[in-house]
């Protein structure tokens, strides 16, 4: 048993999502923890071959089923964020983006034909998917967005732009969510129709291994099924977000974790005024505190998950869990900095890696205010919005 589960959480876990855990901390030890570093620095990952080891594993659209998914529980798809998120937050991006972004969108509000064309290649990892919904000027409040889709004969006609998308660049298909007469509606694109162009987003100071693009939408034609049939209104891209929320409240405690564990053991060895930094009171008191608030949040999310998979998940609930898990995941990173001294801003250990990438993890899929909000709506009833 980790040290770090004070609680022996672990052993609610059956004996399936222990053995998912294990393969997948042992597919982040091999094939991302050796590099991960170097994708940061240099700004690049090999997403595609990654996808496509990832896909070879069933980890891809893991908890869908059907279509060539793996049809797991909630909670061992949150354990694989976890695992994953170990490693990096960009890798986990990844697999969360086409998982429960780009391929839960289609699961759940595409016709049979567009299930059937496109799910089996990205559970796979041969296709990629992106999810288009922030635009250059509409972020926190999509409701206002201004990407159109018009129609024209049969045709659809999408022009627009969408900001921050992760993996836009690299992707076959988007999931693009367009203003039409009737409303907000869902749109598949293959990312090379003509008009479609996506750029790659650069200086990027958090979430360095993870490619993120903006995506120029110029008179896009697109046929009649191109459209998402199921997806009527903006609750269903939100319905998306609370999916890919969930695994985000298992994730970052796994960036946590990693800070952590690089944390104790390098207490335990460094030494000052003759003692190890894990001898000192106050580096005690440190280590106590971060290691109960991520026991509070493995706690969390072992609730969010047994509730998803009872099909009783509500969407304020995954609030709790994203603002929480990653607002203190991110405060474990900025503390076990300060234990590592000098060594803490090194490249050379992980921990200032996912506190920078957990900087783009409170920001996406739902800012910490709006989660403040959307907690705030529920127990007063009062919509602080707008
Ligand atoms: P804004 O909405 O402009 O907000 C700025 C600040 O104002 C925030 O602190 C916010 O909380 C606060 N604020 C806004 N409204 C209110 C309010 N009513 N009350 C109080 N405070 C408020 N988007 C996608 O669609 N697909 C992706 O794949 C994707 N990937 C991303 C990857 C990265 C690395 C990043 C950084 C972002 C990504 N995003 C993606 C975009 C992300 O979802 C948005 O950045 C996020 O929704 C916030 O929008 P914004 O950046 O425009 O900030």
């Amino acid at each position: 048993m980790s040290p770090l589960d004070l609680l022996d959480l672990d052993s609610s876990l059956s004996e399936e999502e222990r053995q998912i855990r294990a393969v997948v901390r042992q597919v982040v030890d091999d094939r991302v923890r050796p590099h991960v570093a170097g994708w940061y620095e240099a700004g690049q990952v090999p997403a595609r071959e990654l996808a496509r080891e990832f896909g070879k594993l069933g980890l891809l659209g893991m908890h869908l089923t059907g279509y060539g998914c793996a049809g797991s529980s909630a909670v061992a798809y949150g354990l694989a964020c976890l695992e994953l998120e170990a490693g990096d937050s960009g890798v986990r991006s990844l697999v969360s983006v086409q998982g429960s972004l780009a391929m839960y969108a289609i699961w759940r509000y595409g016709s049979e034909a567009q299930k059937q064309h496109w799910l089996p290649a990205m559970a796979a990892g041969e296709a990629i998917g992106c999810f288009g919904l922030t635009e250059p000027d509409h972020g926190s409040d999509p409701a206002s967005m201004t990407t159109r889709a018009r129609r024209d004969g049969d045709d659809w006609v999408l022009t627009g732009s969408k900001m921050w998308i992760t993996n836009a660049p690299i992707a076959e298909v988007g999931v693009i969510w367009a203003r039409t007469d009737e409303g907000v509606r869902g749109f598949v694109v293959p990312m090379d129709a003509p008009g479609v162009t996506a750029r790659e987003i650069g200086r990027k100071m958090s979430l360095r291994a993870s490619v993120t693009g903006e995506i120029a939408l110029d008179d896009v034609r697109l046929p009649a099924d191109a459209q998402l049939p199921g997806a009527i209104g903006l609750k269903a891209p939100l319905s998306c977000l609370t999916e890919a929320r969930h695994g985000i409240v298992w994730g970052a405690l796994g960036a946590a974790r990693d800070c952590l564990e690089t944390t104790l053991a390098y207490a335990t060895t460094r030494t000052q005024f003759g003692r190890p930094l894990a001898a000192f009171q106050l580096t005690q008191a440190k280590l106590a505190d971060l290691a109960v608030e991520w026991n509070k949040g493995y706690l969390l999310a072992l609730q969010l998950g047994r509730l998803a998979d009872a099909g009783r998940l509500r969407p304020e609930q995954v609030s709790v869990g994203k603002l929480n898990n990653v607002r203190e995941a991110l405060a474990i990173a900025r503390q076990c900095r300060t234990i590592l001294g000098a060594n803490g801003v090194s490249g050379d250990y992980p921990v200032m890696r996912h506190a920078n990438n957990l900087e783009s993890v409170l920001t996406y899929e739902g800012t910490s205010e709006i989660h403040q909000l959307v907690i705030g709506q529920k127990l007063t009833g009062i919509s602080a919005f707008s």
